[in-house]
Parts: structure tokens; C-alpha cells; sequence
């Protein structure tokens, strides 16, 4: 991609740029804010004349283009010790090809350059661009409708991303630290803002003291999102526990006729969702086991009469482990099956059956189980297909560092690709009622070595969620302080999963409850829906 500086005299460039902004807002954005007001802006803002006058002002212009087409532009100037992204345009094709994510480290390194301590910048509401800030580190910090003139009004969010104003202060904690030289390099580099090898995440597991870990992974995720952490309003929805496969660390399949087994009929599935009519649950979580006799229709059947019963509230529904099974039987390729869920109203995939990707040890612990390739192919199409999903890892059992971080390496590259991840979700393997009791089951210390490790590794997620109901409330705390910002929902009692693999207490918080846990550890409690737009 090439990236050129324009200047008030580059009348010709200035014309091209004019069009371009015209065409984008055209093409993408009169659908969403409506004609008339694009109309007012680009006459207003866009014309070649407006352009150069705002460079002759101070505004910087950079104009984008691959192989000799157009990409798009931005343009942004400095404001106090801040620097104001004004605008940013990319056309449709290019947004989730990578170059959006290009174009802003562009000026991420830009403002660097000038010692400038934060960017800013306003972005519509409505505009999918947001994902890839936050992937970058900005944070949303307030919303703001602007009136601009002849009954038009912006209605943005304002994104920042702060370059670590005590990245220096931290260091010298760091500098006066035991750790040994080649750990402090790491931890450096963390608080630089770039990205850790393998072998590094590999050093920081083995020999990284955990006060450090901690010290990095809260700093990420303070500058991701600040003192905020997310919770939603949810219940679970579980089909059925009878399933094709046979994961030796399940505790939650059981044979058909067992009598812990269960298959809820549609009309029972259905009337606990209709409990749910009228209150302020903004989400369902459909998972299950992998039934052998229920197919895609079936499934596309019940998104449908759930959307029914509740039309506002969002499905998030089957791990790619259950989306393998149903399109495979019905017959149809990856893209297909999942358009025919996401034109049924599925919204967003969970992260579930992820386990740990090392093809060896996935084949001795879950061997009938979705291949990892697949799982990632099911998550890319997804993707594609403007499906936001989540990942897991299973950690605590067989594995080594080194397959934990194969696990990660292989989520941040998809990460790098798509860009369709919301949160990563650390799930601890627990031992009751399976068959890898004897393996037992990991120390606090792990659990919160491997959230720091995995935050400060997953460098592109915009979230890392410490999961309540696996994770207990206690460790849930201490989790806030190891770089999880989101804790997951209410719940209410509805799943088994981890309830049958020996995890105490109910799986229910109210929302007081889930208020005054994150504020017990002085962090903000706020209220997301599933793609992270905070409800107020
Ligand atoms: S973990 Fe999931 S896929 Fe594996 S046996 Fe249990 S329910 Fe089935």
C-alpha cells in the first residue's frame, strides 16, 4: 500500500480524493446515516476547496492506494497534546481485507513519532470500523451528537487510544525489579505496545514472577478498556447432553438412557425462553451436545422460534464442535451452513470447542472431536460472513506451555486475518466426573499466570473474559487484576456444564451481585450487550 502526504497545491490528487469520499459516502454510508445529511457534509467538508482549506488550516491529508486503485483516506490534525483523526474512508472492499488496520497503525505511528500522548477521533455509531480500532487499543470514552448545521447531527462515538503515559513509570518498576535481563526486555517490550514472540510468551510462562505478569496484563487491558469491565444479562439454553463424541474431560455427556441425560423437546426449549418475554435479558446461549438426531433444520427452526418469542433479544448459539455435525449431515459446505443458521437469526458463535489444538493431544483427549483446522475454518467463515464469535482454550489437564501457545499463535493469526473475535475465554479443566480425574486440577497460580500470559500474548483480542461460573467468584476477582476485563452474564441458573464437573454453587448472579464483585476490586462495572456495546 502506498501512503502519500497531500499538500493545499496537489490540485490533482485533491480532485481524486474529492470523488473518492464521494463514492464511499455513496456507497456505504447513505444507507445507514441517509442521503440528504451526506449530501450536506460532503458539500460542506469534501468539495476539493473545503479540502484545501483545511490543509491550509493544519490539517494532514494521506491518501491511500494499492496497485495504483484508490484505497481510501484520512486526514487529522493536532489538538493539544491529542491527535484528532477527522476523517477516514476506505472503501467497502478493502475495510476487512487488513488495509483499515494498516491504515491506523500508519497513524498510530505517526502521532508516536510526534510524542503525542493520545488520538481521538469520532466514529458514526453505526460505522463497522469500530471493531478494528478496538482491536487496536482505543477505547470507546463518550459519545457525542453533534449538531452541525440545517437540522443535521452527528452521531459519533469517541474513541482514544492513550500511548502509556506510565509505560515509563511502569518501566522503571520493571528496571528496579529481580526479574532476570532477558524478562525485563520482554516486559519492555509489552509496555512499548508491541507484539511478544512464542519463545517470549514461553520465557513469561515458565519465568516470569507473577506480581510482573499481573503488573503487564492490567496495564493491556487498562489501555484497551480502561477501568471498565463488561458484564450482559443472559440465560443459557442446553438442548441436550446427549452427544456423538466421547471427550475424555467431559463430565457433561451422558448416554441416552442415563439419568442425568436430557433432550428437551422444542415446545420445553421453548417455554424456558418464554420465561424470559419482557424482561431485560439481552442475550440467549444456545450450546449443547452433539446430538445424533437432530440437523440443521431442526436448529434453524428453534433461532427462529426463539426470535419469535423474544424479537429484540440476540442469538448466540452452538460451538463450531455442533455447527461441524449439523452441516455435514445436511450436505452443504462451511459458508452455506452457516448462512442458512445466520439467515435464521443466529447472531454470533460462542467459543466452545476449541479445547487445545495441538493435533496430538487433541486426538488423546477428544478424539471424535471437530478437527482443529476446522474449528478454525469455522470461525473464519464466520467471519466472513460479518459473524462476530469468541475462543476458548482448555487448559489445566495434559498440556504444555508450548501447546497453550500453539493455541494462541494460531487464534492471533486468524485474529490478524479476520479480525472477528470479541473475547478469548480461558476455561480451566475441572475433574469431577470425567476420565482425567487423576490428572487433578491446576492452582490459583496457574490460573491467573495463564489469563496474564494470555492478554498480554493476545495482543489483537479486544477482550479477555474470566467465565464466573467455571471460574468461581473468588478467582474471578483476582482475574480482573491478571488482564480479564469481562466476566460474562447473569446466567440464572441455566447451564450444567460446569455444575456437573464439580464447580460449586448455582450459576446465577444478579445484577447487584455482578455490580459490586467488579466493584470490590476498585474497576468500573458496565453493562454490554453481546457485541460490546455498552447498554446504558
Ligand atoms: S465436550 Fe462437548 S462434544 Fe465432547 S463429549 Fe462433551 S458434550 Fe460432547
Amino acid at each position: 500500500m502506498e501512503i502519500e502526504r497531500l499538500y493545499a497545491d496537489n490540485a490533482l490528487k485533491i480532485n481524486e480524493m474529492s470523488e473518492m469520499a464521494t463514492a464511499i459516502v455513496r456507497e456505504y454510508y447513505d444507507p445507514v446515516i441517509g442521503e440528504a445529511q451526506n449530501t450536506y457534509m460532503l458539500q460542506k467538508f469534501q468539495t476539493p476547496d473545503s479540502i484545501v482549506g483545511q490543509i491550509e488550516h493544519g490539517a494532514r491529508y494521506y491518501f491511500f492506494k494499492n496497485n495504483g486503485s484508490n484505497v481510501g483516506f484520512m486526514s487529522f490534525y493536532p489538538r493539544n497534546d491529542a491527535m484528532y483523526l477527522s476523517k477516514w474512508y476506505l472503501y467497502k472492499q478493502y475495510r476487512n481485507s487488513g488495509f483499515g488496520r494498516e491504515c491506523l497503525k500508519f497513524i498510530i505511528e505517526e502521532a508516536r513519532k510526534e510524542h503525542l500522548v493520545a488520538i481521538e477521533l469520532n466514529v458514526n455509531r453505526h460505522n463497522p470500523t469500530q471493531r478494528i480500532y478496538e482491536h487496536l487499543g482505543f477505547r470507546r470514552i463518550r459519545e457525542e451528537k453533534i449538531d452541525i448545521g440545517d437540522g443535521f447531527f452527528m452521531d459519533d462515538f469517541v474513541y482514544r487510544l492513550d500511548f502509556n503515559a506510565d509505560a515509563e513509570r511502569l518501566k522503571s518498576l520493571v528496571a528496579n525489579g529481580l526479574a532476570d535481563d532477558d524478562i525485563k526486555q520482554i516486559a519492555y517490550k509489552v509496555l512499548d505496545g508491541s507484539r511478544i514472540t512464542d519463545d517470549e510468551a514461553l520465557a513469561l510462562y515458565t519465568r516470569a514472577d507473577l506480581g510482573l505478569l499481573g503488573m503487564l496484563a492490567f496495564e493491556i487491558k487498562r489501555r484497551k478498556s480502561g477501568d471498565k469491565v463488561y458484564y450482559n444479562r443472559n440465560f443459557h439454553i442446553e438442548p441436550t447432553n446427549v452427544c456423538i463424541n466421547n471427550c475424555k474431560f467431559c463430565s457433561y455427556k451422558k448416554p441416552k438412557d442415563d439419568p442425568q441425560a436430557w433432550e428437551l423437546s422444542m415446545d420445553e426449549i421453548l417455554h424456558r425462553v418464554a420465561v424470559y418475554k419482557g424482561s431485560k435479558a439481552t442475550e440467549v446461549h444456545i450450546v449443547g451436545g452433539v446430538h445424533p438426531d437432530r440437523d440443521i433444520d431442526y436448529y434453524c427452526r428453534l433461532i427462529r422460534e426463539v426470535k419469535k418469542i423474544i424479537p429484540g433479544i440476540v442469538v448466540k448459539a452452538f460451538t463450531a464442535v455442533e455447527i461441524e455435525y449439523m452441516i455435514n449431515k445436511a450436505g452443504l459446505s462451511i459458508e452455506d451452513g452457516l448462512k442458512k443458521l445466520i439467515d435464521s437469526g443466529l447472531q454470533c458463535i460462542p467459543g466452545g470447542g476449541a479445547e487445545i489444538f495441538d493435533e496430538k493431544l487433541r486426538a488423546e483427549i477428544c478424539p471424535e472431536k471437530t478437527k482443529s483446522s476446522v474449528w478454525l475454518d469455522i470461525h473464519r467463515t464466520a467471519h466472513k460472513l460479518g459473524i462476530s464469535t469468541n475462543a476458548t482454550m482448555l487448559y489445566g489437564h495434559k498440556e504444555t506451555y508450548a501447546h497453550r501457545i500453539d493455541h494462541l499463535s494460531r487464534l492471533r493469526k486468524l485474529q490478524d486475518e479476520t479480525g472477528g473475535f470479541s473475547a478469548f475465554i480461558p476455561l480451566k479443566f475441572r475433574k469431577e466426573n470425567n476420565s482425567m480425574h487423576d490428572f487433578g486440577e491446576v492452582p490459583l497460580t496457574e490460573d491467573l499466570r495463564n489469563y496474564a500470559v494470555s492478554r498480554i500474548y493476545l495482543d489483537n483480542f479486544p477482550h479477555v473474559k474470566a467465565y464466573w461460573v467455571m471460574s468461581g467468584l473468588e478467582t474471578t476477582k483476582l482475574a480482573l487484576q491478571y488482564g480479564a476485563d469481562d466476566i460474562d452474564g447473569t446466567v440464572d441458573d441455566s447451564t450444567k456444564i460446569y455444575t456437573m464437573a464439580g464447580v460449586d454453587g448455582k450459576p446465577s448472579m444478579t445484577v447487584e451481585q455482578i455490580r459490586q464483585l467488579i466493584e470490590s476490586v476498585g474497576l468500573k462495572p458496565v453493562e454490554r450487550d453481546t457485541f460490546y456495546n455498552e447498554i446504558k
